[in-house]
């Protein structure tokens, strides 16, 4: 397959427990079916838990794994002085390409919302500080997040609404900050003609795909020879996004989303290529 056709997974989860069995398989799987990039997320926990996507990273064979470090919102009240501090040396090991996921999560509200905000601006200044753009977590806050992020200055860096499931304008907050928005299969659900309105303005250069595996239960590559890249989605969701161990997830091949590679997440993501940062010159 050539590099033009090539699919990059934006956001998964590939290092959780959940893949321990047959990680490998699930691997060689999404490489035979086109996907050449996955970026492994490691907020999923307290801020150890990166370690575990520190650990995949690098791998080239059977497909490149790049890994991001962060605190997930949901565990923002975890990210106490020591975290951040681990954090930031996470953040300049070899392989790590981004910051997150943070964010914002009104819905859960897992963490006090204080602690989210607090969490939230104190990720992005410490992308700005290692020069790396942001996974940024999004849940029924689009226009605090949006308003954070530029109080912030995030738009020195950038990075990616990953999972985005806002409106037109919400997108448009986004892309002004210029930042990408990335979707997953809820885009392909019924229920979601909004969505597809909001991401049909989004310009093609500044839109991602992700599978978010295994967020949710149900979803993964669908199992055996008609497996596609990307996860196989039910309607029915997990309430949570940060991975969760107990995810009583199934091999069940759903439908898959029509995802297509006409993003650049290479030039957004720009340091897993070994070339250092900045990705840009930061604004003023
Ligand atoms: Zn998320
Ligand atoms: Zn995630």
């Amino acid at each position: 397959m050539s590099d033009a056709a090539a699919l990059v997974d934006s956001h998964c989860h590939v290092a959780e427990p959940e893949f321990d069995a047959d990680r490998d398989a699930v691997l060689a799987r999404a490489a035979a079916s086109g996907v050449s990039t996955l970026v492994c997320v490691g907020a999923t926990g307290p801020v150890e838990a990166n370690e575990r996507a520190l650990a995949l990273a690098g791998r080239r064979a059977p497909v490149e794994i790049v890994a991001t470090v962060g605190v997930h919102p949901h565990h923002a009240s975890t990210a106490d002085d020591a975290a951040f501090a681990l954090l930031e040396r996470l953040a300049r090991a070899p392989g790590v390409v981004a910051i997150g996921e943070t964010g914002l999560d009104f819905h859960y509200d897992f963490s006090p919302r204080a602690a989210q905000r607090a969490a939230f601006a104190r990720t992005v200044a410490l992308a700005r500080a290692v020069g790396l753009p942001l996974v940024v977590h999004v849940r029924e806050a689009h226009v605090e997040a949006a308003e954070l992020l530029r109080a912030e200055g995030a738009a020195a860096v950038g990075g990616v609404i990953h999972c985005f499931t806002g409106a037109r304008d919400d997108a448009r907050r986004y892309l002004d900050l210029g930042f990408h928005v990335s979707v997953a299969g809820i885009v392909t659900f019924k229920n979601a003609d909004a969505l597809r309105a909001a991401v049909r303005a989004v310009p093609r250069d500044r839109l991602l795909v992700e599978t978010m595996r295994p967020t949710w239960p149900r979803c993964r590559i669908a199992a055996g020879g008609t497996s596609r890249p990307t996860c196989a989605w039910s309607p029915r969701r997990s309430p949570r996004c940060a991975a969760s161990p107990s995810s009583p997830w199934r091999r069940r091949p759903r439908r898959t989303p029509t995802a297509s590679s006409g993003s650049r997440p290479g030039r957004l993501f720009s340091r897993w290529d070994g070339r250092a940062r900045p990705r840009r010159p930061p604004r003023a």
